[in-house]
């Protein structure tokens, strides 16, 4: 399987799309979240008053952060790339639906992905849980194993391996999950001029 003959890409968005700006140690000591817990969890298992307060400290937060979002090196390039051979385009990310689009307006690729294509927090199961891909799956009405999972964390990957999908790993210098990935590169320059190598001839 090459690259280019997998037409159904789905990205992770923070700090694979974007540059990582969210500093989850400062996150975790505002809300009086132990440094070892996952935040989503631990806010799942509070008393419902109690995990609405921070949820609403949280998506302030992450507005902010929103509206300044850079892209990652390369991932414009990529996205326009992929949109333009018609390829389709979904996010699947922890981030909230809402402030997903945000971000994809920040950095100027909102049109290269349709609406209902961009799973937030509130449409899917969190990371690793596969249901995500497999929803964006039944949509296209594709195999997973037409699909490729593109990320930056190891749960990106795990997600994609337990959908079915292909795993591409960005924005990491060496790959620290070689047994979850099946392509690594280390930005989205290099994921494009993997792409175009690979592209079967015209
Ligand atoms: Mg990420």
């Amino acid at each position: 399987m090459k690259l280019s003959q997998l037409r159904h890409w789905v990205f992770d968005m923070d700090g694979t799309l974007t540059l990582a700006v969210h500093d989850f140690p400062a996150i975790k000591r505002a809300l009086s979240i132990p440094q070892d817990d996952d935040i989503l969890s631990h806010l799942a298992s509070l008393p419902a008053e109690q995990a609405a307060a921070k949820h609403a400290w949280l998506l302030e937060h992450e507005r902010e952060l929103a509206v300044a979002s850079r892209p990652a090196t390369g991932a414009v390039e990529l996205v326009r790339d992929l949109a333009a051979r018609g390829y389709r385009l979904g996010i699947l990310t922890r981030n909230a639906l809402e402030l997903a689009h945000v971000t994809l307006q920040a950095i100027g690729i909102a049109d290269c992905f349709a609406v209902e294509d961009v799973l937030g927090r509130d449409e899917a199961p969190p990371k690793p849980d596969p249901g995500g891909l497999l929803k964006l799956a039944q949509a296209w009405n594709v195999e997973p194993a037409q699909m490729v999972m593109v990320g930056d964390y190891r749960f990106d990957l795990a997600c994609g391996k337990a959908a079915g999908t292909h795993t591409v790993l960005v924005n990491l210098p060496q790959n620290p999950w070689p047994e979850l990935t099946d392509w690594h590169a280390k930005d989205c320059v290099a994921l494009r001029r993997m792409l175009t190598a690979n592209a079967p001839p015209a």
